[in-house]
């Protein structure tokens, strides 16, 4: 098997899995029990929460865990702005849909700004300025895109959104954590968003992190768990397993960025060898994790089921639109074209990535092109 799927999701990393298990065991309490066992789990989750925080450098910001960044995202934006009868609320074309969505749902009732983006993938922060006023209460910029893999200057975001004091800064991170280092402070942001299968650890947990003063608009009720914003018993093995993979690999971001980028330059090098091929993730602000390219003529769904003949794992987009055929709104937003966003492959890098799985997709990509060639060709003549 070769997978190039990194960004849908990551294999769970084996001392995870292991602290999943011993965690399981040995922390089976409820964390609001009053007994010792209880206090014993609270303990842990506290011990956690605390780690994970220390790793990131955060220190005035509570942590939500939920069950997905889709959870996390749809809690920040639905929790903000819905405390507003009027407001206007701002994000970009290419938001995953877990952010881009909502704010569609949003329209009726708000003014719902989407910034344009130039044809690398970066936004256009000369709108973002002139978008902003006193009535913007959310603004929502994701930091690394999960089509193109594009790096959004939230750093810049970060100094125009805050001189607006009603404005609070959501930041979808989860494609940016673990893989790229912030030239930005967590600190600096009311809201940012993670998920943990995202980084080697298991499905069911993500997590909001939420400046300490902003009140969120209740979604749910129950217990004061969670601050009573995500009340309810939650499996503290995800939170252990979570705060594991943020000590196994958050230092090792820069090393693996590294590593990661020699594997994306091998493979853009050889694919650049093939005239048939249009290259979307473009330009120096990238995470390197993933490149996407399209395949003229061939639709996206085709060239997935081709690879997938040989073993070979790719995707056409956002896992969670991937099974629709229709134009990819991120490279759509970025080109305009309908060729390029409905022929378009998403190939995501790991730093468990090989050079032989590269040798063998780049094969298998030419073999796909070769065949059209020869194809039209026969129709020509
Ligand atoms: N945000 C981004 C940028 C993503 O790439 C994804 C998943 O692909 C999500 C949010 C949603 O994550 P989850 O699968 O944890 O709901």
């Amino acid at each position: 098997m070769k997978y190039f799927d990194y960004t849908a999701t990551t294999p769970v990393d084996s001392e995870v899995l292991e602290t999943y298990i011993n965690t399981t065991k040995k922390f089976f309490a409820n964390t609001t029990s009053l007994h010792r066992l209880g206090e014993e789990s609270n303990h842990m989750y506290e011990v956690c929460t605390r780690r994970i925080k220390d790793i990131i450098g955060v220190n005035n910001h509570k942590l939500v865990y939920t069950s997905n960044a889709t959870e996390a995202n749809n809690l920040a934006i639905f929790g903000t702005v819905l405390k507003y009868e009027k407001a206007k609320i701002i994000t970009t074309k290419i938001e995953h849909p877990s952010v881009y969505n909502v704010f569609k749902e949003l329209e009726d009732k708000y003014e719902v700004i989407y910034l344009n983006v130039n044809n690398e993938g970066i936004i256009d922060l000369k709108q973002l300025k002139e978008e902003m006023n006193q009535d913007v209460v959310l603004v929502s910029i994701m930091w690394v895109n999960n089509i193109l893999g594009s790096v959004q200057p939230i750093k810049e975001v970060i100094d125009i959104v805050k001189k607006y004091k009603k404005a609070h800064l959501h930041v979808d991170c989860v494609q940016g954590i673990c893989k790229v280092i912030p030239n930005f402070n967590f600190n600096d942001i009311d809201m940012f968003t993670f998920s943990t299968h995202k980084i080697y650890g298991p499905k069911g947990i993500g997590g909001l992190f939420v400046r300490e003063g902003i009140e969120l608009n209740k979604r749910l009720y129950g217990s004061s768990s969670q601050f009573s914003i995500k009340p309810g018993t939650f499996d503290l093995s995800l939170v252990a397993s979570t705060a594991k993979c943020f000590i196994k690999f958050y230092n090792k971001t820069c090393e693996h960025k590294e590593d990661v980028k020699k594997k994306y330059l091998y493979l853009r090098e050889k694919l650049e060898k093939n005239n048939q091929i249009v290259f979307n993730t473009n330009g120096d602000n990238i995470s390197y994790y993933i490149l996407n390219i399209s395949l003229i003529g061939i639709r996206g769904e085709t060239i997935v089921h081709t690879l997938e003949r040989d073993e070979i794992y790719v995707s056409t987009g956002s896992s969670c639109s991937s099974k629709l055929a229709k134009p990819e709104k991120t490279i759509y937003a970025i080109s305009e074209s309908n060729e390029r966003s409905t022929s378009t492959i998403r190939i995501s890098l790991s730093f468990l990535t090989t050079y032989e799985e590269i040798d063998a997709l780049v094969d298998a990509i030419n073999k796909i092109t070769n065949g059209v060639k020869w194809l039209w060709r026969m129709i020509w003549y």
